[in-house]
């Protein structure tokens, strides 16, 4: 049976994300609420606490967080902070006890990764990471035809993912609080996307940086990455993000009998799908209540999660393997 009493959420880093998207979501959700914040901005925390009827006790800076270990009303620690700043988090978090989600990418480095599942592990508490089109009909859609192979077997794909970056996070071109530029933002949905559609990890990748329009902009990081990714069978996926521009923001699977996209596909909603059969005719659904809903009922009911932490590893070596085939101009294999 379920437990009666939703579990308890607190945000660390309320930001764009946690404002416009999780704390709005965490009013819609059946299995856990918003319950505590994180902040290092004394204004939030007074505007969050009268908003959202949070009591004191429940409000903690970035000074005060280890604190969160005494706190029976937080289960659920959701770190949405600059990629730099994921495994010091998640490791203070799990010394405290709590169930983690970790916004995406999980970290700069694939070491950092590992020390944050092995936290985890340690404090034997659930870890997942915010990749929310996991539980978006359009993208399970896409799951099912590639990996059942509905439509015939894959033969080729592609992702693009990217906009016009107007600085208003200027956290995401510096390398150390970004870890990468538009690859590690925005190219990260592609990469999930292939490999969820197609069903199988790629065996190599080969990449290339586009120019740097703007020197100053993108003194730290790449404005945008070109990449392939190669599979066992031959099927190639041709994927690109950017900085510098707004691309289309595309998914798709060309079979052996048809093909199936989702465009505009990586959004919080609005995602269109079609086959060579016809629209796919799916509702768009509130997907980050879904996510975090799911993440309580694997807490609740000891399942689980679809998105793990070792699947964010997985794309942080992906990701890393791209950004040395952009780097080298080879093949890297994976
Ligand atoms: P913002 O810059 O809007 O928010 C980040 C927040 O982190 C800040 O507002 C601040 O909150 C806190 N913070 C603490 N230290 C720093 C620092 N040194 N520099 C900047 N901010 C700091 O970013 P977003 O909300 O857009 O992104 C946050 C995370 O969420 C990232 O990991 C990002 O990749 C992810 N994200 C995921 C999305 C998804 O669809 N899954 C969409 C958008 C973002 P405070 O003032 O409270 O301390």
């Amino acid at each position: 049976g379920q437990s009666a009493k939703p579990l308890g959420v607190a945000l660390v880093g309320l930001g764009k994300y946690s404002t416009g998207q999780l704390a709005p979501a965490l009013q819609q959700t059946k299995l856990c609420k918003l319950a505590g914040i994180v902040t290092g901005t004394p204004a939030k925390a007074a505007q969050w606490r009268q908003q959202y009827q949070l009591p004191e006790k429940n409000i903690y800076s970035y000074q005060t967080f280890d604190r969160i270990v005494d706190n029976p009303d937080i289960d659920i620690v959701y770190i949405v902070l600059p990629v730099g700043l994921h495994a010091e988090y998640v490791e203070r978090a799990a010394r405290a006890g709590k169930h983690v989600i970790c916004e995406k990418p999980m970290a700069p480095t694939a070491e950092e990764c590992r020390r944050m599942i092995a936290a985890m592990q340690k404090a034997g508490k659930k870890f997942s990471i915010g990749y929310r089109l996991h539980f978006e009909p359009h993208h399970q859609e896409m799951m099912r035809l590639g990996q059942q192979q509905v439509l015939g077997p894959i033969k080729s794909l592609v992702a693009d993912n990217g906009f016009r970056f107007n600085n208003d996070t200027p956290w995401r071109v510096d390398k150390e609080l970004a870890g990468g530029g538009p690859l590690m933002d925005m190219g990260i949905y592609c990469v999930q996307g292939v490999v969820y559609t197609k069903g199988q990890l790629p065996v190599s990748v080969t990449a290339s940086f586009a120019p740097k329009t703007d020197p100053v902009l993108f003194k730290e990081v790449e404005a945008g990455v070109n990449w392939q990714m190669q599979f066992a069978d031959g099927t190639v996926a041709e994927c690109r993000t950017s900085y510098a521009e707004n691309l289309n923001s595309r998914l798709r699977a060309n079979t052996a009998q048809g093909f199936m996209e989702l465009q505009p596909a990586f959004g919080y909603g609005g995602i269109q799908g079609r086959t060579s059969q016809g629209a796919m005719n799916l509702p768009n659904v509130p997907q980050q209540a879904r996510q975090m809903d799911d993440f309580a009922a694997c807490i609740l009911q000891n399942k689980p999660t679809r998105v793990p932490g070792e699947m964010g590893l997985r794309d942080v070596q992906l990701l890393e393997a791209i950004y040395r085939a952009a780097e080298t101009g080879r093949k890297v294999s994976t």
